[in-house]
């Protein structure tokens, strides 16, 4: 499936459904299911941020943050440009702080957000950039899978996940048991 890397404390933000616009200065046309990656760059700057409100409210219980993993999934549905956006009552109440709204940037909409149990070591790439090995709805991986037992069942998809199955996907994994 396809990662995004962001640098903490956003990613955590993400997890913890206190952030559900990330902002960039690029887009793209990908839309679907999207890994959150913590950065393992941190910067004197950013330990500030999760230190000090209104980061800080969210963080609290997630320290020490996880850097160089993964820490959520998520669908990536709507990409726009930030003057475009409109912070509505039902969007989470620090959203605007949590991102760069310059005129010229482009805001991400995350829905669906699932933080994994246990962050999933990976190396962060720049751009879009592709994971194996994690499921796409739930978030279980090889070395964390759900508690009530999985297996995969497509390469970004786990059993217990099952509802959310493609047709081809099930197809797929019928022809191989
Ligand atoms: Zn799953
Ligand atoms: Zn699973």
């Amino acid at each position: 499936m396809k990662a995004l890397s962001l640098w903490q404390p956003g990613a955590t933000l993400i997890a913890v459904g206190a952030k559900s616009i990330e902002t960039r200065s690029w887009q793209t046309a990908y839309r679907g299911p999207i890994a959150i990656h913590a950065a393992a760059k941190y910067t004197a700057a950013l330990r500030h941020l999760a230190v000090t409100d209104p980061y800080h409210q969210y963080l609290l219980g997630h320290f020490p943050l996880p850097f160089g993993a993964i820490v959520a999934v998520a669908n990536l549905c709507f990409v726009c440009p930030t003057e475009g956006v409109a912070f509505a009552p039902d969007m989470p109440p620090h959203e605007e702080q949590f991102g760069d709204y310059s005129p010229g940037r482009f805001a991400w909409l995350l829905r669906d957000v699932k933080p994994l149990r246990v962050a999933m070591p990976c190396r962060g790439r720049q751009g879009l950039f592709n994971v194996t090995g994690i499921c796409r709805v739930c978030g279980c991986w090889d070395l964390c899978g759900c508690e009530e037992g999985c297996a995969w069942l497509a390469p970004d998809l786990c059993t217990a996940c099952i509802a959310h199955a493609t047709d081809k996907e099930l197809n797929a994994f019928d022809r191989k048991h």
